[in-house]
């Protein structure tokens, strides 16, 4: 059997992946979005809470002494104790944070708001950083940001010129507060968590100048702990921040909603600006007066309300199903053992991509890494960089999820709410970030290219129920989507990783061959006076099902096709089930039966099941009326009854679907179009009233799509982009230029091209997954997953109200809009 981790033995490693066989073929490399929690922890948290009797903790001394515990073993976890330091509950990383900045004393003097210490932050912080300086700023602190290598190199002068016995004495600068990171959530780098003493010390003190005085300022560090604490060890009695802030869900999983701030106890006095007071944090409060006293202890004068005091009790068995489940391998300690054995699954992926070349020669990843994999110290378990095409050029991080997805491979893209490390990253300008917005660019949306440099970049990260395996499926992935090169081996050896040697000449040898994917071009005349027809239509009834093709003419309705995706299948959660999750929907082949006025739901090894096509407005008073979720918009519509449910369940084979059919008066609308022509009613359909696929297209695409293993014939694979509208032509991909089309006397306005995801990889044939067409199209278009047209119905030209439209009938496509007289 293969090695599974450099540190945790087979066996072990075994065992802990039984804790996760909800993932079943998932290869989950996203811990530092979340961790995931074990299936064991979830069952021990209900049995707890099944047999013991928990109440408000502000009435029930039981349950206040169970969170005081836990409060002790937090500190335990991090080597510490009550005399020491305080935890404070909180909602999480992001309020940790705010709390400390709410509440610090930047002014020496309370009384004296002149003489205001700093905010001082690193640029590479997470968002939820860089938000603080708004409340900083109302509190008259100086606003002070450091770069990356500046932090580095303040740290590394050792010896601070002043003094610090006579600091805290004749302090006129007030109190100042760095926040910095303890490992980068960009890219896992790991910043000095010990020099605590060393900025008290005062070796920031050049960067904190008031009028160009240098000031002395008594220095207060908070540590963003949130991504540090996922997979390693602190330790409070070696390095003592004054605050350290984190989330509990990013190490275990579970419970969400839960963070914490540890105060160190000879800090506390400075965090005296706490303004707020809720339930449980005073002592004292007269309702017609201005009269409150905070109480006495610490923690709580800051958990305002009722603590999530359940959360705070799985946390309990977070800490014991973890400690049962990782072998303690590393200085017998478990957040060593997972911290190294991530570690090492990084640096193995690291060395892997490295490796990688096109048959060119060029290199196929570029890093964002600050370390080079050689130091745990200064390295966590996060790699990330973009991947080039062979003529160097970026692949955006949006194509590259829709690989991931379709091979489901869960990582993150984007810029991960670290712009400043993002920025440094990819070298871009205050100014070009800003015209990367104007460009429509915003955090978090497809647009992964501005101008052909990334926007973004590819994020990795390890668990401790990560193994090689899960590294292997993702270079695979890379290296049969994106570089077509078989990847080389690196060789897994405990400890110690340097096999580059040998590799190298290897690499030598593929560079001669000779090119094996050919580049085309795209461009090339149009022609308009060839024949064009409507060669086929198809409705889809059911959002994501199976086609109804069409055999002589269909009625276009106010939302495109009749019965074309007025049904959905809804989760029991609400939300509407796609292809996308249970590729066997497509097997599901609904009929409309105009003549009795029926839907007939069809399946291989199901009876036929005949619904009726419309909900009468009796039958609708009894009706469920149910709200689903389809593309950010809200769908209401009526539930179609228990036999209808059942049918679909038993089809997908997945319990408690519910077949939902969309209520005529709720209407969606096509969203930003620029043009006045007023918003178009939509059906359940994604973007457009209609779909248009050439098929010229289609067979220009089978020539290029070299796979062997791919077998679709022409109809195969025009149906996986599931058009509405098919046509045929001569010439290949000229639809993308035509911005009106008349068929017949009906006239349709382009609106746009369409973007395609891992839904055209399903076979609808068979529900099975392939590679391609993706990977092709892809490959041809840069990176833009587009192919085919959507079109919105204007009228017809002859101003008559048939809204028949007829197989067969001629296409005549406009590029110009003033080539229409109307
Ligand atoms: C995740 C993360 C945060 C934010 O944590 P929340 O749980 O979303 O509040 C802040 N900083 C870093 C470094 C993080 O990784």
């Amino acid at each position: 059997m293969s090695t599974l981790s450099n540190i945790i033995e087979n066996e072990d490693m075994e065992k802990i992946l039984s804790e996760f066989t909800r993932l079943e073929d998932q290869c989950y490399l996203e811990n530092a979005g979340s961790s995931l929690y074990p299936e064991s922890l979830i069952y021990q948290v209900n049995q707890d809470l099944l047999r013991n009797v928990y109440m408000n903790p502000h009435s029930d001394k039981y349950t206040k002494d169970c969170v005081d515990h836990i409060r002790s073993s937090i500190l335990r976890f991090y080597n510490t104790d009550s005399s020491k330091y305080s935890v404070i509950f909180t909602s999480g990383t992001t309020q940790s944070l705010k709390l400390v900045v709410e509440s610090f004393q930047f002014a020496y003097d309370q009384n004296e708001v002149q003489n205001c210490g700093s905010f001082v932050y690193l640029r590479d912080n997470h968002t939820s950083v860089l938000g603080l300086r708004e409340i900083a700023s109302d509190k008259n602190a100086d606003i002070i940001h450091i770069s990356h290598d500046d932090f580095l190199n303040a740290l590394n002068l050792s010896h601070s010129t002043s003094n610090l016995s006579m600091k805290g004495r004749n302090n006129r600068g007030g109190n100042s507060l760095l926040v910095y990171p303890a490992q980068s959530n960009f890219n896992g780098y790991k910043y000095p968590i010990n020099c605590t003493e060393k900025i008290k010390e005062g070796c920031l003190d050049n960067y904190v100048k008031k009028n160009l005085c240098k000031i002395n300022c008594d220095w207060y560090v908070l540590l963003d702990a949130a991504s540090y604490l996922s997979t390693n060890k602190l330790d409070l009695s070696k390095c003592q921040p004054d605050f350290v802030a984190l989330s509990f869900y990013k190490i275990f999983g579970y419970p969400t909603g839960l963070g914490a701030l540890l105060v160190k106890n000879s800090s506390n006095e400075v965090l005296s600006e706490k303004r707020y007071f809720g339930g449980g944090t005073v002592d004292i409060v007269l309702s017609n007066e201005d009269y409150h006293m905070k109480r006495e202890l610490f923690h709580e004068r800051f958990e305002d309300g009722t603590i999530p005091f359940l959360s705070i009790i799985a946390l309990k068995h977070c800490f014991d199903v973890i400690n049962g489940l990782i072998p303690k391998v590393i200085n017998n300690d478990l957040m060593d053992t997972i911290s190294y054995h991530t570690y090492f699954l990084a640096k193995d992926l690291y060395l892997q991509l490295d490796l990688l070349y096109h048959r060119n020669g060029q290199k196929a990843v570029v890093f964002y890494t600050d370390s080079e994999f050689d130091d745990i110290n200064k390295q966590g378990a996060i790699v990330t960089f973009n991947i080039l095409r062979s003529d160097g050029s970026y692949i955006g991080y949006a194509e590259f999820q829709h690989m991931a997805d379709l091979f489901r491979i869960s990582v993150r893209t984007g810029c991960f709410c670290n712009s400043g490390s993002c920025q440094r990253h990819l070298n871009a300008t205050n100014k070009e970030m800003k015209d990367m917005y104007k460009a429509g660019h915003k955090c978090g949306d497809e647009i992964d290219l501005v101008n052909g440099r990334p926007t973004g970049a590819i994020r990795v990260s390890f668990g401790y129920y990560n193994t090689f395996k899960d590294v292997d499926r993702l270079i695979t992935m890379i290296s049969q989507c994106f570089v077509h090169t078989k990847p080389k081996k690196v060789k897994r050896v405990r400890h110690q990783l340097d096999t580059k040697k040998s590799i190298k000449e290897e690499e030598t040898k593929l560079l001669n061959e000779e090119e094996y994917f050919n580049k085309i071009n795209l461009i090339d005349e149009q022609i308009f006076d060839s024949d064009i027809t409507l060669c086929e239509m198809a409705i889809f009834p059911i959002k994501s099902c199976g086609a109804f093709k069409i055999n002589s003419s269909w009625k276009i309705g106010s939302r495109g096709f009749e019965y074309d995706r007025e049904w959905m299948v809804v989760k029991d959660n609400g939300v509407c089930l796609t292809q996308k999750q249970n590729t066997r929907m497509c097997l599901i082949k609904p009929k409309i039966d105009l003549k009795h006025h029926l839907l007939i739901l069809n399946c291989q090894g199901m009876p036929a099941l005949p619904l009726p096509l419309t909900i009468d407005d009796k039958k609708k008073a009894n009706a469920t009326f149910c709200q689903s979720k389809v593309c950010t918009d809200i769908i209401e519509g009526y539930d179609c009854g228990d036999e209808a449910a059942n049918w679909v369940s038993n089809a997908l084979g997945v319990s408690f679907l519910r077949l939902v059919k969309q209520s005529g008066e709720v209407k969606r609308l096509q969203k930003n179009k620029k043009d006045n022509s007023g918003p178009k009613l939509l059906s359940l359909s994604n973007q457009a009233q209609f779909l248009l696929v050439n098929k010229a297209t289609v067979r220009w695409l089978r020539d290029e799509i070299k796979d062997p293993q791919f077998n679709d014939d022409i109809d195969q694979l025009t149906n996986r982009f599931r058009g509405n509208i098919v046509i045929d032509m001569e010439q290949e991909l000229v639809e993308r230029d035509w911005n009106r089309i008349l068929i017949g006397k009906h006239e349709f306005k382009v609106e746009g091209p369409c973007s395609r995801c891992q839904m055209i990889c399903i076979d609808q044939n068979t529900g099975d997954k392939t590679v391609e067409p993706l990977r092709t199209i892809s490959e041809q278009f840069a990176g833009k997953l587009k192919f085919g047209i959507y079109l919105s119905y204007i009228g017809t030209v002859d101003g008559s109200k048939d809204c028949t439209l007829k197989l067969n009938t001629p296409v005549k496509p406009i590029i110009n809009d003033d080539d229409i007289s109307r």
